[in-house]
């Protein structure tokens, strides 16, 4: 581990849109023309043994207030009494989803996320735990998390989390600076957040993860460098640093954020070259993608042992799990297939009504997709393709099946984002910033040219 130095100029020149390849292909593959039979078929064949072990999440989309800059999929609502009615709803696609699921599948990853997990009330999260672990057998070492708003937080949820297994809390912070919180329509004063830290320690959470954003109206460089400070006194395990996405198309909310209060393109990149020489001087390891994890963080270890996974959560330690989702949006992912729920509570409610699986959209991949998702994978996990390694995982020769892709990579090798050497490609310092440009060579469907709009890397 060592701290890391920025080169601007050549972020400038890598600085393009690209997709985040928590899947692949990306979940705007996903269609509503999927056969729901050969889905069904599929999740039959992925049950048919106890082998493999099982990851699950749930979305809880409900928040009282809405952040300008978001870019989840969430209910903005201030009726407390609609997360109950949503539980009631949650339980039913459970024991619909169960009658597939082999009963003997351990359960070795539990998250939760939304929208604000936390707007549910302490009850409410002991009836979730209770649901979850009166139908699934549940490892002793489950890691399972919690996506947490400190505003609003009571110290009872918590207890409540921990109760029932959580033991990884990752709080929302952003930006601690008040006139970048009043721009984007998110108040929460350090002090909450330094109460809320507090209260995560003292229930026994076992780690913490802290999100910030760079890009938000009225950031500086100094005023951000405060943030990190701030952030890094609190001592936590894992940082989450994104770019904000300005998308306005898709988010119409972000219309709201005045685009002359934005960071220009170069203030981003120095925002982005203070956050990874700040926090990689601070015993941090850039793990890629936005994510940052104590040298001692099981995330770190990983990938230096090669064992690292990304999927539609980010990046994880555990290998070998089928991911099965629950409530509005979720996306689920078990051998060569996706799903995603309904994205709108009426009709998310209406499939369960009709006594359907709330299932909008899917994919099946093929034998292509799954080769081009393992290289995509191993590539953005440990920053190398071994090609022996690959031949061997996907009974293919590497070398001859991605020659074109490997032929293709000059460019990004004179820019210094990799370096080939006989047998093995190794993706640098400065590649890791711009995992996903490497990552899209390989994407057939972008070589193709067959892509939409995505957001830019940084
Ligand atoms: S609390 Fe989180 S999910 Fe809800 S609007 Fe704000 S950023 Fe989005």
């Amino acid at each position: 581990m060592s701290a890391r130095t920025i080169d601007l100029e050549l972020i400038r020149k890598f600085n393009v849109p690209g997709p985040r390849y928590t899947s692949y292909p990306p979940a705007t593959h996903f269609t509503e023309e999927v056969d729901k039979a050969v889905l069904l078929e599929k999740i039959a064949h992925n049950n048919a043994t106890a082998e493999r072990d099982l990851s699950l999440y749930f979305h809880l989309p409900f928040c009282n207030s809405l952040c300008w800059f978001c870019g989840c999929t969430t209910v903005i609502t201030t009726e407390q009494s609609k997360s109950e009615k949503y539980l009631d709803y949650l339980e039913r696609e459970l024991d619909a989803m169960g009658q597939h699921l082999h009963p003997d599948r351990s359960v070795v990853q539990m998250h939760l996320g939304g929208g604000t997990p936390t707007f549910l009330l302490a009850d409410e999260i002991r009836r979730l735990g209770a649901m979850v672990h009166d139908r699934f057998v549940i490892a002793p070492d489950m890691e399972a998390s919690v996506e947490i708003d400190p505003r609003r937080l009571t110290r009872d949820k918590l207890v409540a989390l921990r109760e029932v297994g959580f033991n990884r809390a990752s709080i929302g912070v952003q930006d601690n600076n008040p006139t970048v919180q009043k721009a984007v329509h998110r108040i929460q004063p350090l002090e909450l957040t330094r109460e809320v830290v507090g209260w995560i320690r003292d229930t026994g959470f076992d780690s913490l993860n802290i999100d910030l954003i760079y890009g938000l109206p009225h950031q500086t460089v100094e005023s951000f460098e405060q943030t990190i400070d701030e952030i890094l006194e609190l001592r936590p395990d894992r940082l989450a640093v994104f770019s904000y996405a300005h998308v306005p198309w898709i988010k119409p909310a972000q219309k709201i954020l005045k685009e002359e209060h934005l960071p220009t393109p170069e203030l981003k990149l120095q925002l982005l070259k203070l956050t990874v020489e700040k926090l990689t001087a601070n015993g941090f390891v850039d793990i890629g993608m936005d994510h940052f994890a104590r040298a001692d963080d099981e995330l770190a270890i990983a990938q230096r042992e090669k064992t690292l996974q990304r999927n539609f959560q980010g990046y994880s330690t555990r290998g070998g799990t089928d991911i099965y989702s629950f409530g509005m949006s979720s996306i689920s992912q078990a051998d060569d297939i996706y799903w995603q729920n309904q994205k709108e509570l009426p009709a998310y409610y209406a499939d369960i009504d009709a006594g359907r699986l709330p299932i909008a959209k899917g994919y099946a991949l093929t034998a292509e997709d799954l080769l081009r998702r393992e290289t995509i994978m191993r590539l953005m996990c440990d920053l190398e393709l071994d090609y022996a390694a690959m031949s061997k995982s996907l009974n293919i020769d590497f070398e001859t099946h991605f020659a074109a892709e490997l032929a293709s990579l000059d460019d990004l090798e004179d820019g210094g984002l990799l370096q080939r050497h006989p047998g093995r490609l190794e993706v640098t310092e400065l590649g890791q910033l711009f995992i996903r440009i490497v990552a899209m060579r390989f994407d057939a469907y972008l070589i193709a040219g067959k892509e939409g709009r995505y957001s830019k890397a940084i």
